[in-house]
């Protein structure tokens, strides 16, 4: 049941209809919970909130996938922007990028010249930026960028997903790159990648404790208190210095545990995604925690004061068919597996 679920969602945040009617609609399915607004004014807003609490961020202009350079160049100059903000407002802030936004996808040289750009512009205000990792399809791709890239730039890094079975080989060849570790968020075949919780959620402790021992900055990105206890009592058993690693979490995911490791003194970091291109995000999001379908629920059906709303709205529509096929999915493989 919960892999039909996970299917159900990642197969709609490839669905390039809803992407684009998304992008129309505006918010809605209670998205603006974990995306910060559509604009830089925005997520300047939401990144003091959090300074002032003690808690940096890393942001995302949402888009991915893009197969048109005037999208793609458009997004370069609007992360561009948003580094000239991030430097006048001086908050305490990194950047994360998908090279599918930057032109992967249409040509890799056209890419190259794009992050170049970003990096260009990163450099000059000392600001990190790190490469977010896709799917499986552009794994490869990215690491060769990253490894052109870090011959000229230090101020770059991307992520490990612990899901893959070759994650531990690429770490090794990552020891001196900043990395965060995440146990993956694609559905990937069971050719490449762990297809079990558990499997992925023991490599992640394991990779997580060999980077503690002794490679660059890591950033251990999960929601799983599980792990987040078992890494702190790592971190005490071995004497490990705090600065040497951080937690990170999802702009609006466990608000309550972000804000209690940063006053426990574990440095603290928030993903905060902005921008009109949510839906992608937000279904993998709903993909990794069906539970989050309740919000979905109060936010099409219930105002803020929890009354019924009334009159028909079109993203109640949305979810209702949402809802019907993936009904029909689960009873369609109930049959099969009878
Ligand atoms: C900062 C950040 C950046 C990321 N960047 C990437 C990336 O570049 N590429 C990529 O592929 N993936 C990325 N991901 C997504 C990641 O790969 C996982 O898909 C995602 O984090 C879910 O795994 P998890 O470890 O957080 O928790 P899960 O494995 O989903 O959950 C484990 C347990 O944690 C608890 N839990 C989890 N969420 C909640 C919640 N909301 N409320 C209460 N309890 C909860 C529950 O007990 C649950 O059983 C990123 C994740 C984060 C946090």
């Amino acid at each position: 049941m919960a892999n039909v679920a996970r299917d159900f969602f990642i197969g709609l945040s490839n669905n390039q209809f809803l992407n684009t009617r998304a992008k129309k609609w505006g918010f809605f399915l209670g998205a603006d919970k974990f995306v910060a607004g559509t604009t830089i004014q925005s997520v300047m807003k939401a990144v003091k909130e959090l300074n002032a609490r003690g808690i940096s961020c890393t942001l995302d202009n949402l888009g991915e996938f893009v197969s048109d350079k005037t999208e793609a160049s458009q997004a370069k100059d609007k992360i561009i922007t948003l580094l000239e903000a991030i430097h006048q407002e001086n908050v305490d802030c990194h950047l994360s990028v998908k090279l599918t936004q930057l032109g992967m996808d249409i040509d890799q040289n056209y890419c190259m010249v794009n992050i170049r750009e970003v990096l260009d512009a990163a450099n000059k205000y000392g600001i990190f930026v790190n490469i977010d990792m896709e799917d499986y399809a552009h794994y490869e791709q990215t690491l060769d960028i990253l490894s052109v890239l870090r011959r000229d730039y230090d101020n770059v890094g991307t992520v490990i997903q612990s899901y893959l079975f070759r994650a531990e080989d690429d770490l090794q060849d990552l020891q001196d790159v900043r990395i965060r570790l995440v146990k993956g968020a694609y559905k990937e075949s069971a050719e490449v990648a762990y297809p079990d919780k558990q499997a992925i959620d023991r490599n992640f402790v394991t990779l997580a404790k060999q980077r503690l021992l002794g490679s660059a900055f890591t950033s251990i990105a999960t929601h799983d208190h599980h792990i987040i206890d078992e890494l702190k009592a790592f971190v005490a058993e071995n004497h490990l210095d705090n600065d040497q690693f951080e937690f990170q979490m999802l702009y609006g995911f466990r608000n309550d545990l972000q804000q209690k490791l940063a006053n426990e003194g574990y440095h603290f970091c928030t993903y905060i995604p902005f921008g009109d291109d949510w839906f992608g995000y937000f279904m993998r999001r709903l993909a990794e925690r069906p539970q989050n379908m309740n919000l979905i629920v109060k936010d099409v059906f219930y105002t803020e004061d929890n009354k019924l709303k009334k009159g028909p709205v079109v993203s109640g529509a949305a979810v209702i068919s949402a809802l019907a096929f993936w009904r029909l999915k689960v009873n369609r493989n109930k049959k099969t597996n009878d």
